[in-house]
């Protein structure tokens, strides 16, 4: 009875121990570094500056599972410290990663953070999250891949999905994902996603999730 007992008691603790320590920090299986295109953010969500940058800024990198498209979030690590993000890396990310809603910047770092980098805290401490994510960005400027392609922003002219994939697809040598959001029956291109292995370090092909629907075109705006 005895042995029964403490048998029970050290299978509840490693299920303690296992959903504390391994589940809520996160457990995933590639990232999602997400470029949002603000023109479109701001036309759904209520933006502050009268006229959105024209270019793709960061909206984070997100651990990602394949088999759960609910990617973890809100894990539990340590939380966002400003000091973390020294002088350099701030001025790099006020370029690549605006608040282009409100204009404060540091709190959508936080939020960023708290809600996605903590579930990958064991690959990436909060340092090591925004200098990839910068690096990230800066590999590749969707920007121009897309106007040497003659796709630029106009409120009329829509374009295939691999219209608007290909030449970013030639660039990167991988397969970018592209969301977008539905304004009545338009497809505005809202975000480009690129995907990482595990460690954050080399670019996969994205293709185990869903994007924007093949019809109708997107457009681009
Ligand atoms: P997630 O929280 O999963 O990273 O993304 C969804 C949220 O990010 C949405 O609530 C969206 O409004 C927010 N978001 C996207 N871009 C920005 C931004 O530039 N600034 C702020 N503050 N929130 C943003």
């Amino acid at each position: 009875m005895a042995i029964l007992k403490s048998t029970l008691a050290f299978l509840v603790l490693a299920f303690a121990f296992f959903f504390c320590c391994v589940m809520s920090t996160g457990s995933y299986d590639y990232f999602q570094f997400v470029q949002q295109w603000p023109p479109t953010n701001c036309k759904f969500r209520k933006c502050s500056k009268p006229r959105p940058l024209q270019r793709f800024t960061i909206h984070g990198l997100w651990p990602s599972n394949y088999s759960n498209p609910t990617r973890p979030s809100n894990c539990t690590g340590l939380q966002f410290e400003a000091r973390k993000v020294y002088p350099q890396l701030q001025s790099d990310l006020k370029i690549s990663w605006p608040d282009v809603e409100s204009g404060n910047d540091t709190k959508f770092w936080e939020d960023e953070w708290n809600k996605h980098g903590k579930c990958s805290e064991q690959t990436l401490n909060q340092r090591q999250y925004f200098e990839r994510s910068h690096a990230m960005w800066t590999s590749f400027n969707i920007t121009e891949i897309l106007k040497n392609a003659s796709i630029v922003p106009h409120p009329k002219k829509t374009w295939s999905y691999s219209d608007i994939v290909a030449p970013i697809k030639t660039a990167t040598e991988r397969t970018p994902l592209l969301r977008c959001k539905l304004d009545k029956k338009t497809q505005l291109l809202h975000e480009v996603v690129f995907c990482y292995e595990y460690k954050a370090k080399k670019q996969i092909d994205c293709n185990r999730t869903a994007g924007c629907g093949h019809q109708p075109a997107i457009s681009f705006q």
